[in-house]
């Protein structure tokens, strides 16, 4: 199940009382969808960044290829971080073999 699904469903949940949902639950649930639409998530960040750091050593076209990648790289500290760590050892390694 995806976020947007449980969003869903939780909205669905809300409709069928007749009190109004709270004001919170319903800004939280806005800030959700919001982050959602922003990119991807890091969870599928990291799945991709190995082929990410991969190609832009080898081909230097990473951007082109996965610009959505980058975008979250931009924005998320913590997976720039992850993917200047691989950067730095497939650079040397790659430097190793010449
Ligand atoms: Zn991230």
């Amino acid at each position: 199940m995806n976020i947007r699904a449980i969003i869903q469903k939780i909205k669905k949940s809300f409709s069928h009382h007749e009190e109004l949902p709270n004001e919170t639950v319903l800004g939280f649930l806005q800030v959700l969808e919001n982050v959602q639409e922003e990119g991807c998530s890091c969870d599928e960040v990291f799945t991709k960044i190995d082929e990410y750091v991969e190609r832009e050593v080898d081909k230097k076209d990473a951007e082109d290829l996965m610009p959505v990648i980058r975008e979250h790289l931009d924005l998320c500290p913590e997976c720039c971080e992850e993917y200047e760590a691989l950067l730095d050892i497939l650079e040397k390694t790659s430097q190793d073999k010449k």
